[in-house]
């Protein structure tokens, strides 16, 4: 699981947030929706978490929301001069989880999972929920695939949507004899 620690509650720009929110961080009195939206994003998410079904968020040492992913979208933060890349982000896209919900039953009011670090983003194991979640289908259709890289029969989906992009069947491989001659591949 994806576990990311919050701050307290802080004003920010707006102009330069990247999701254009007035405040990031935790207050009591928010509400899910709230805790939401000032902090499904913007995260350095190594390779490790892009895999992830579940987000925890803690403030101090205690569980306040539980997400379940759907997706990661990536933004790219510049400084002053747009040609400097920084870095990486990434927004999670998800449901927020209520009562009811097995994560969030198991997890949300209870004491932080993972030990105090320096980086707000953590990656944990839970056997119980990691086991069964599979990852995001390679395709890219937002399915969870639990037995490799693809939901079965989407290894084809995405193969045809790359030809598709060269034009025919045979348009491909011409393309793909230029780019990958059969001589040098063996
Ligand atoms: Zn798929």
């Amino acid at each position: 699981m994806l576990h990311i620690t919050v701050t307290a509650k802080k004003s920010v720009n707006p102009e330069q947030d990247g999701l254009g929110r007035p405040y990031v961080g935790y207050e009591a009195g928010m509400t899910q929706d709230e805790m939401y939206e000032a902090n499904h994003g913007e995260w350095a998410i190594g390779v490790r978490g892009q895999n992830e079904r579940y987000a925890l968020f803690s403030f101090g040492r205690t569980v306040i929301q539980a997400v379940e992913i759907d997706s990661l979208e990536r933004t790219t933060l510049y400084g002053r001069d747009p040609e400097e890349k920084r870095d990486d982000r990434y927004t999670i896209h998800g449901k927020i989880l209520s009562k009811g919900h097995p994560v969030f039953d198991k997890y949300v009011g209870s004491a932080t999972p993972v030990s105090i670090a320096r980086n707000p983003v953590r990656y944990f194991e839970d056997a119980e929920f990691d086991s069964v979640a599979g990852r995001p289908c390679r395709c890219g259709c937002g399915e969870i695939s639990t037995g490799g890289d693809f939901v079965p029969g989407h290894d084809q989906k995405a193969i045809h949507e790359r030809i598709a992009r060269i034009g025919t069947v045979a348009e491909f491989l011409d393309w793909m004899d230029v780019v990958r001659p059969a001589s040098l591949s063996r």
